[in-house]
């Protein structure tokens, strides 16, 4: 599981560094129709169930947390509430306007002579982004997602989401049993799901701000719970007013800007790096899990640039290889919000992190 989820942030990444020369076409990927998360970038059979892999075309678009109908090839605002954009993974085929049958992977020209249309669709697991102003994780089942806010003091909620991050259906909801823990060894609180279904609340202490809570969550009779766990460096607000702001580091998942410079040499190139370790451990350390993935795969860059320019020296290959692989598990386990290997895996990055700075200083 561990590996396929790793996997498919890789083609991610990929996919999304690809999408930034928007004049290309992105590259076709294969997936399995029954498991998304199975991607690879040649036809084949699923890894899980063996069906033939079938062909999908995903970029990376800007899309208004609200309004899903909106597509942009850059950051922005939304035409319609002028809410900041946010991205999102979809599928790209091409379509007709005057036949929406047509549905195909290449472009093309329509019978009537039109060239045919883009069109987006969304992926599971395309949007991980949070819907109310909270913390969004991905469950370990690699299907339900969940967001969890404090929208006043003593009061707790959790949102659970579908693969398509859209809200569960009320009998789903239904299945869930949840319940929250402020501090290891007190007894839970459980979490009700309120009468309309939309969400589940638990009344717990007053804490103080950064406020650390662990939702335990199982979605379903024969499910293990999961845990979750959340540090809210302020309250939560629902539908946050448009801001001007375009990166915040703070509140969910923020945007990541423009990685590495261009050029300069690699001593700058290290000290980047540093700071961008640093970045990372001050989100560690304030349990803002679901914003590592920036600077951690903005480290993962660098560590490769540095590995580029300093062309003959094998002894960076194998910190550069640490900072890359735990770059992407700060990524994964970051969306899952799993503190212990959160610490594992940052602990892990900065050594290597270190190492890499020794041996370039040698040079
Ligand atoms: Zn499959
Ligand atoms: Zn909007
Ligand atoms: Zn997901």
């Amino acid at each position: 599981m561990k590996a396929r989820v790793l996997a498919m942030l890789l083609a991610a990444a990929v996919i999304a560094a690809a999408g930034v020369s928007a004049a290309q076409l992105a590259p076709i990927s294969w997936t399995c129709p029954m498991h998304p998360d199975v991607l690879d970038d040649r036809k084949g059979k699923c890894s899980v169930c063996g069906m033939d892999l079938e062909p999908v075309r995903l970029v990376t678009v800007w899309t208004c947390p609200v309004h899903g109908v909106i597509f942009e090839p850059e950051p922005g605002k939304c035409r319609i509430c002028s809410r900041q954009l946010v991205t999102a993974t979809m599928a790209l085929t091409w379509t007709c306007a005057g036949n929406k049958q047509v549905n195909q992977i290449e472009p093309g020209v329509c019978p009537d002579g039109s060239p045919m249309a883009a069109k987006y669709s969304p992926r599971p697991h395309g949007d991980h982004n949070p819907k109310h102003g909270g913390i969004f994780f991905m469950a370990p089942d690699n299907w339900h997602h969940i967001e969890g806010t404090y929208p006043a003091p003593g009061r707790f909620r959790v949102f659970i989401y579908d693969e398509f991050s859209k809200p569960l259906a009320l009998s789903k909801a239904r299945q869930v049993r949840a319940r929250v823990v402020t501090k290891e060894g007190l007894a839970s609180t459980p979490l009700l799901l309120v009468r309309s279904g939309t969400f589940f609340e638990a009344r717990i202490d007053q804490l103080p701000l950064p406020a650390q809570m662990t939702a335990k969550i199982s979605f379903g009779p024969d499910d293990k719970e999961s845990r979750f766990d959340f540090a809210f460096p302020s309250y939560s607000k629902d539908q946050p007013a448009p801001s001007p702001a375009p990166v915040s580091t703070s509140s969910g998942r923020a945007q990541p800007s423009p990685a590495a410079p261009a050029e300069g040499d690699v001593a700058a190139l290290v000290s980047e790096l540093k700071t961008r370790e640093a970045e990372v451990n001050s989100l560690v350390k304030s349990g803002a899990f679901g914003s590592l993935y920036v600077p951690a795969l903005q480290a993962k860059d660098l560590a490769l640039e540095i590995q580029a320019k300093a062309a003959n020296q094998p002894a960076l290959e194998s910190p550069v290889k640490q900072i890359v692989v735990s770059a992407y598990l700060l990524d994964s386990y970051g969306d899952l919000g799993d503190r212990e290997k959160i610490h594992e895996a940052s602990r892990t990055f900065s050594a290597a992190v270190s190492a890499l700075e020794t041996l370039v200083a040698r040079r």
